[in-house]
C-alpha cells in the first residue's frame, strides 16, 4: 500500500499499528488488515474506507443533520478531517437530486506559512471537484492578522493565546460568512477525537456552561438560532487516526502540518490531547465513552437551562452572556485599526 509521508510521527504510529496482513472479516480476502480496536473489527483497506462513509452517512441520518434543500456551507481548512468532509458530502448529494450545490469556506487567519498552504490544499480539491470556494480573511474583516495579534497581545493580555482570539474571531467569520452566502447549514469538520478533548478540557476548566451551549441538537425554535447558522458535525463518531488512515486510502491531497501556535502556546488542550491517546491504548474505546458522556451531559445541562437569560451586544446584537460586549466586539475592538 502507498502511504503518504506524514510529519506527524503520532500517526505513522498509528498506521503501522492499523495495517496487518489477514483476513478482512467483511469481504472474506486476504490483504493488509486495518484492525479497529475498539470495534475488533478487522478490514481490509476497501472494507474499511467502506464503513467509514457508513458511518458519516448514518451520523447524518440518525441525527436528521441534513434535509434536500440545505443550503450546505463546509468549513474547508484543506486539512484531512475538513476535506473528507466535504469528500463524502459530494459522494452523498450526488446521491440526492435535490440537493442545493454547495460552497467551501475558508478562513484565512493570516498564519505564515500554515494557513496559506492548506488553503492552497482546499483550493486544488475545490477545483478538482467543481465546488465554489470562497476565502475571508481576517485582514479584510478586521484589519489585523493572527500573526499580527500575536505579536500584540503580549502587551495587552498576558493569560489569552493565539488559540483564544481566533475560535472565537473565525467561528464569527464562519457563521457570518456562510449567511452572507446563504447557507442555512454550516458543515464542520471536528472528529470524535475532537470532540473527545474538547470535552475533557472544559470539564477541567470547570466550564459547564461551554457543555450545555455546545448541546448539538437545540431546537431550530432556540432564540440562538437567530443569530447562528445551524451547525453539524457529521465526523463527530469517527476517531482522528481513522480519518488520516481514510484520507491515505482515497489518495485526498490534504495539508499534514499542524498550525504552529498549537505547539508555541503553552495550551493545556495538546497535554489533554496526549492524555486521551494514552488511555486509548488500554481501552481502545475511550473516545467514544467521552464523547457519549458529552452528549447526555449537554443535552441535560441544555434543558435544565433553557431558556435562559443573556445579554444582547451593544455593539453586534449578539448574545453576550452577563457582559455588555461579545468576545467578538471585544477582540475587535482591541485590535481594529
Ligand atoms: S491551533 Fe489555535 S491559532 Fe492555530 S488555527 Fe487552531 S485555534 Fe487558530
Ligand atoms: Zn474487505
Ligand atoms: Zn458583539
Amino acid at each position: 500500500m502507498a502511504l503518504k509521508i506524514y510529519s506527524d510521527v503520532n500517526v505513522m504510529a498509528d498506521l503501522q499499528d492499523f495495517l496487518k496482513i489477514g483476513h478482512c472479516t467483511s469481504c472474506k480476502k486476504d490483504s493488509f488488515i486495518i484492525h479497529r480496536r475498539h470495534s475488533g473489527d478487522k478490514l481490509c483497506q476497501n472494507c474499511f474506507a467502506q464503513s467509514i462513509e457508513k458511518i458519516i452517512y448514518k451520523t447524518i441520518s440518525k441525527y436528521k443533520m441534513l434535509q434536500p434543500k440545505d443550503k450546505i456551507v463546509v468549513a474547508l481548512s484543506g486539512g484531512k478531517d475538513s476535506l473528507t468532509l466535504l469528500y463524502n458530502l459530494i459522494q452523498i448529494q450526488e446521491k440526492n437530486y435535490q440537493a442545493e450545490s454547495m460552497i467551501a469556506l475558508s478562513i484565512d487567519e493570516g498564519i505564515h506559512e500554515y494557513r496559506d498552504l492548506s488553503i492552497k490544499h482546499a483550493r486544488d480539491f475545490c477545483k478538482k471537484y467543481n465546488i465554489e470556494h470562497v476565502v475571508l480573511s481576517f485582514k479584510e474583516k478586521i484589519g489585523i492578522t493572527l500573526d499580527e495579534i500575536n505579536k500584540t497581545r503580549e502587551d495587552l493580555d498576558n493569560l489569552r493565546y493565539a488559540c483564544n482570539y481566533c475560535a472565537v474571531i473565525r467561528r464569527r467569520l464562519i457563521n457570518d460568512g456562510a449567511r452572507e452566502l446563504g447557507g442555512n447549514v454550516i458543515a464542520l469538520g471536528h472528529n470524535l477525537t475532537d470532540m473527545a478533548e474538547t470535552y475533557l478540557m472544559n470539564i477541567l476548566f470547570n466550564r459547564f456552561h461551554l457543555i450545555s451551549n455546545q448541546y448539538l441538537f437545540k431546537p431550530a425554535s432556540s432564540d440562538i438560532n437567530r443569530y447562528f447558522l445551524k451547525k453539524i458535525i457529521p465526523l463527530m463518531n469517527v476517531p482522528e487516526d481513522e480519518i488520516s488512515l481514510y484520507s491515505n486510502i482515497k489518495k485526498i491531497d490534504y495539508h499534514a502540518s499542524h498550525c504552529p501556535f498549537r505547539e508555541q502556546d503553552p495550551i493545556l488542550r495538546k497535554r489533554v490531547l496526549n492524555f486521551i491517546e494514552e488511555c486509548k491504548y488500554y481501552s481502545p474505546e475511550i473516545e467514544f465513552n467521552l464523547f457519549n458522556g458529552f452528549l447526555k451531559l449537554s443535552e441535560m445541562f441544555y434543558s435544565q437551562s433553557y431558556p435562559r437569560e443573556y445579554n444582547s451586544c451593544e455593539q453586534c446584537g449578539y448574545p453576550s452572556g452577563n457582559e455588555k460586549l461579545c468576545n467578538y466586539c471585544q477582540y475587535v475592538n482591541k485590535f481594529r485599526k
